[in-house]
């Protein structure tokens, strides 16, 4: 009987191995097709904006630009398919995209007479050694116009953090702010800037999002805001969801937020539109007499 479990489980264990391996490999090739689609314009692929608010303002002064496998088929988010990007040697393609469409559509923007302050892209490992980055990143300015690149890491790429990695983020930093993604998770940690240069930190949603109960995150919110103005670091909270965490964010000192409560990652079109509705508030609150407010 027991030997019977024992076989059991084994084979319940390659059945896992089975559909795991084979749900990577489809989704890579599911990659490969979405990037291959058109030459440039990868019609696979989408990219979404979340706002990045003032929290002191509630206006947006920003986005992240996040990715999207748009193809049609069942969904699968950037968690599950950028690290099997990263291995298919695939994700730098993808990282361009992302950064090339962004700054697209902030020109856009700015065109439409909606400037922006603030441009975020998501970086792999790989994709920070890419010879065409840099000359991306030298033909950004003009799409840029007023607004600033920040390029988010992890310290994933500590690991990869051979010296050529450290002298590529110091020509990057030439271009673009450099900022420390999900910091405070195993992902990234305090470590990393005894090693690396960086502009900014954004404080992970595991912290924010429970802040508002948990005295430990608060405590480590506040601690890690302080942390940042002792080094001069920008700081972006992650993950925003209630007015609550907004106040308390606030009282912390931390100025900029992105999450929820001010808006989920939107189409170009639907973002494009939460900008118009902002200007129109905007123009009508400045041209109303203040004694009327
Ligand atoms: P991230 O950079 O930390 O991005 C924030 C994630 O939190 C996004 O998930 C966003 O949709 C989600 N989020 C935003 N606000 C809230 C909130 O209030 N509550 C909750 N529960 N979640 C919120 P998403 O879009 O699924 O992206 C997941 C991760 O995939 C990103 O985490 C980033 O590490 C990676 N990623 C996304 N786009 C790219 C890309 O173009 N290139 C690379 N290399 N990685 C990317
Ligand atoms: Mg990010
Ligand atoms: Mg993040
Ligand atoms: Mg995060």
């Amino acid at each position: 009987r027991a030997k019977g479990t024992g076989r059991n489980r084994v084979s319940v264990f390659d059945e896992q191995l089975r559909t795991v391996m084979m749900s990577r490999f489809a989704i890579e090739g599911r990659l490969r097709r979405a990037l291959d689609d058109d030459g440039d314009v990868a019609a696979g692929l989408a990219v979404n904006y979340q706002p990045l608010v003032d929290l002191d303002t509630g206006v947006i002064i920003g986005f992240e630009a996040l990715v999207r496998l748009a193809d049609g088929e069942s969904p699968v988010g950037p968690d599950l398919f950028i690290p099997i990007a990263e291995e298919a040697g695939i994700v730098d393609r993808i990282d361009l995209f992302v950064l090339g469409q962004a700054l697209r559509q902030t020109a856009l923007w700015a065109e439409a007479g909606h400037p922006l302050e603030i441009v975020s892209v998501n970086l792999s490992a790989s994709t920070i050694m890419s010879p065409e980055l840099l000359v991306e990143l030298d033909g950004a300015a003009q799409a840029l116009g007023s607004a600033e690149l920040h390029l988010e890491l992890t310290e994933r790429m500590i690991i990869q953090g051979t010296p050529p990695v450290k002298e590529r983020l110091g020509l990057l930093r030439t271009n673009a702010r450099l900022g420390l993604d999900d910091f405070g998770t195993g992902n990234s940690g305090y470590a990393y800037l005894m090693d690396f240069p960086i502009d900014f930190i954004k404080l992970d949603r595991t912290f924010v999002g429970v802040m508002e109960e948990d005295a430990v995150a608060r405590a480590i919110v506040s601690s890690m805001v302080d942390f940042a103005e002792g080094l001069g670091l920008g700081i972006i909270a992650e993950g925003v969801e209630t007015i609550g965490q907004v106040d308390l964010l606030r009282s912390e000192g931390c100025r900029i937020g992105q999450g929820f409560y001010y808006g989920r990652p939107l189409s170009a079109k639907e973002f494009g539109e939460v900008l118009a509705r902002q200007s129109t508030g905007l123009e009508a609150k400045a041209a109303k007499p203040a004694s009327t407010a």
